[in-house]
């Protein structure tokens, strides 16, 4: 449904059939055999702990591997040393920090059915989510070198006609906490941590508790490249714990927080009440993200972008569609449309290829999305629900929903999974729609479909958002090409895979 084909949806075309079947062949291989483990990663060194189980989303009876919580303690001590590992970090030059970096690129590249399968397992993504979860990372590996390059070992003098010359020289803050989340918990993961680093910052990581098995293979690939071992360490666990410990201590010169915008509301009060120097925190947070469909938009384009949109990676994409706002004149026959594609979208086991929508990522977000459902239920009439099997029986699945609703007001928060709320509005009501948009307070991403320049220019300099998408999906930011980020309860910015995104992480002197 997703791609042009039903057999290799989401972009796996068929003239490549021949390299995929032994690469799925390694990648089942990967499923069958491994186990995996994750525990704090401090210095280089695995620290022993109480190792629970990690369940597979798609089958809670399947083990994925096991995993040791950080404790205070340990925070403390990573603290420790990547505080002493800053200065002689800090006084490399900026490539041959990404070095380190690209060398790791490599290294995901050559694990890539390992990786897929990981990511598979633990966050139930489907292949072709693992994939481009995997190149994701790979592309930030790449791209924050260079810039870093550019920004820090060449740096930038002013000549003035007075006859002076000064020059902004950029350096390392500091030691950098990144708090990432478990939607990508390679890319969104990695992306933080190169970025910190290759600035000249050590790092102390704390990845999602639901998906800290990805990010210790990661952090173990990254110190097989000969970094410093005391340059980054792994502390994964409870944000109530390993967060609050990372976000309140003195020592920490700077947050990327990655997450829901409660959680980076709580990590700005906890970084405000240090009694040390302000620091930045780099957020990036929900959305409640629309879409404009205008009446000169091409319906079967509109149904296979909102369809993408709205449900690939079951929803949880915090760039993800959440209200399509369609102009009545065409609505009939987009409701119509988007009822018959998602009567084809197959939902299930995330390692088919045939599967568009795999599971949410834990039995709380189920319960969750679940309770929205019925709440809308109540209020909002159904456009259609995607009837799951018994292949759902035994994972954290929802099926994709659509309902129409009468006002964006009904949703007073984001609902991170495959729910699309639809809403008609009148040719002149046009303004007052992006007006309401604006008004959320979210500034995520916009999805606009229309034939009429003038109409999509109109829009995307009206509507208060990060990042606009003309006459496509609205998922899928490609690092170096759509830098990522939003404004307002949706972040602070800068963007990240953009050529700003470095100098958060870096301070600048202007030198004589
Ligand atoms: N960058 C991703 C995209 O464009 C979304 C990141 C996120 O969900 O945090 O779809």
């Amino acid at each position: 449904v997703f791609g042009e084909n039903r057999k290799n949806s989401m972009g796996v075309a068929t003239d490549i059939e021949s390299e995929w079947t032994p690469f799925a062949d390694k990648v089942a291989q990967y499923m069958t055999d491994s186990q995996w483990h994750a525990a704090p990663l401090v210095n280089g060194e695995t620290l022993n702990g109480d190792a629970q189980p990690v369940l597979s989303p798609y089958n809670r009876s399947l083990q994925v591997g096991t995993l040791a919580f950080a404790s205070e303690q340990h925070a403390s001590q990573a603290l420790d040393i990547a505080a002493e590992s800053f200065a002689s970090w800090a006084a490399l030059k900026a490539e041959a920090r990404g070095e380190y970096l690209l060398k790791l690129a490599d290294k995901l590249e050559e694990n890539l059915p390992e990786l897929v399968a990981l990511c598979h397992r633990e966050a139930g993504k489907t292949i072709h989510d693992s994939i481009d979860e995997v190149r994701e990372a790979v592309d930030f590996l790449r791209y924050y070198p260079v810039e870093a390059t550019t920004m820090m070992d060449s740096p930038e003098s002013f000549t003035h006609f007075t006859g002076e010359s000064r020059t902004a020289v950029y350096s390392g803050r500091g030691v950098f906490t990144c708090i990432s989340p478990w939607n990508f918990p390679l890319a969104i993961f990695i992306g933080q941590v190169a970025a910190a680093l290759v600035a000249g910052n050590t790092v102390v990581a704390k990845p999602a508790e639901q998906t800290s098995l990805i990010a210790y293979r990661a952090i173990q690939l990254l110190l097989e490249t000969g970094i410093p071992a005391g340059v980054v360490h792994l502390l994964p666990g409870k944000g109530a714990v390993v967060g609050n410990a990372l976000t309140r201590d003195e020592r920490i010169a700077g947050v990327a927080f990655t997450g829901s915008t409660p959680t980076a509301q709580r990590i700005n009060q906890s970084l405000a009440q240090r009694d040390a120097e302000p620091v930045p925190l780099i957020a990036e947070t929900g959305g409640q993200n629309a879409m404009i469909v205008d009446s000169t938009a091409l319906p079967e384009q509109v149904v296979r972008d909102v369809l993408r949109s709205a449900f690939a990676s079951a929803g949880q994409r915090c760039s993800a569609l959440r209200v399509l706002y369609v102009q009545e004149d065409i609505a009939e026959r987009v409701i119509t449309l988007i009822r018959g594609a998602m009567s084809e979208l197959s939902v299930g086991e995330p390692s088919l290829l045939s599967t568009d929508v795999g599971p949410v990522i834990d039995e709380m977000a189920q319960r969750k999305l679940k309770a929205h459902i019925a709440e809308m239920d109540r209020h909002a009439e159904k456009v259609a629900s995607v009837k799951l099997d018994a292949s759902c029986d035994n994972g954290t699945f929802v099926a994709p929903t659509a309902f129409e609703i009468d006002s964006i007001s009904r949703l007073d928060q984001e609902h991170f999974g495959p729910i699309l709320h639809i809403l008609r509005y009148k040719a002149d009501e046009l303004d007052q729609i992006i007006d309401q948009i604006n008004q959320t307070g979210f500034g995520l991403t916009l999805g606009v479909h229309s034939r009429n320049e003038g109409t999509y220019r109109h829009i995307d300099k009206r509507a208060r958002v990060g990042n606009c998408y003309i006459n496509r999906d609205q998922v899928g930011a490609m690092v170096g090409v759509q830098p990522f980020g939003g404004q307002g309860l949706s972040g602070t910015g800068p963007k990240a895979g953009g050529p700003h995104y470095l100098h958060r992480f870096a301070k600048v002197e202007v030198q004589a």
